[in-house]
């Protein structure tokens, strides 16, 4: 059984949300529609499961008499998988997220689109891989050689963009529109499976544009400053960016 993703909009109970708005639900109610001996699928979920650089969300399964930890969240096929240490007896659960977690993943998120957008837009270098972590985060550009002035100077105009209070949205867009729009070299179109012919995209006010599957925040702002650690040399061309953010 498919689950329907909230933060995705596939489930019909928070169609009136804007898509952004979405990222933002922490609690839900769902049914349990499988059960494993460790795991269970819902029906829908607002549990990010792991992927695209993004680490699974935990929590907590709810129900009449009883409770369980979600330890972790992981994809297989349509379903997602909540593994926890005790599973439900109920039909009914009520999730809860662990809100610091998953919104520190969420600014880390939006943080590296923008650093990505920065980095494309100054050196013309696009985003080869990436993680994301709840204190800190890395990018890897190519091609690229970054001088120490560099740095500086995309921790400048990051931090300059987070001032702005520029809002982030997020739409679907068909793929062959967005293959017109999209500044072919940012995104790496051919990554994503051609089967898929609808595309969630995340946009930074004139900034930055890009298909992704991930949890955002609404604003900028909400990202806060940015220092980078540091930068290695992950073989020819290409470059690792270390960041966090305060
Ligand atoms: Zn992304």
């Amino acid at each position: 059984m498919k689950t329907a993703v909230i933060y995705l909009g596939q489930d019909p109970t928070y169609k009136d949300s804007p898509m952004v708005e979405l990222n933002y639900v922490k609690d839900f109610t769902a049914r349990v529609v499988e059960r494993g001996k460790n795991y269970v699928i819902l029906d829908r979920t607002a549990f990010y499961a792991k992927g695209g650089g993004q680490p699974f969300d935990t929590g907590r399964l709810e129900w009449e008499g009883g409770s369980a930890r979600v330890s972790r969240v992981l994809k297989e096929g349509g379903s997602i998988h909540h593994i926890v240490d005790e599973v439900p007896v109920s039909h009914e659960v009520t999730g809860k997220l662990d809100w610091d977690r998953r919104h520190a993943h969420m600014r880390m998120h939006t943080a590296q689109h923008l650093l990505s957008g920065v980095v494309f837009r100054m050196f013309g270098a696009r985003t080869v891989g990436n993680q994301l972590y709840i204190d800190y985060s890395h990018v890897d550009f190519a091609p690229v050689s970054f001088t120490h002035e560099d740095l500086r100077r995309i921790e400048e105009e990051f931090n300059e963009v987070v001032e702005t209070n520029v809002p982030v949205t997020i739409y679907e867009e068909e793929r062959e529109a967005l293959e017109e729009s999209i500044e072919e070299e940012r995104a790496i179109m051919e990554l994503i499976p051609k089967g898929i012919r609808r595309l969630r995209v995340i946009q930074i006010g004139e900034i930055d544009l890009c298909p992704c599957a991930g949890t955002h925040v609404r604003n900028v702002s909400e990202i806060g400053r940015m220092r980078i650690l540091r930068r290695r040399s992950k073989g020819k061309d290409v470059e690792r960016i270390t960041y966090e953010l305060f």
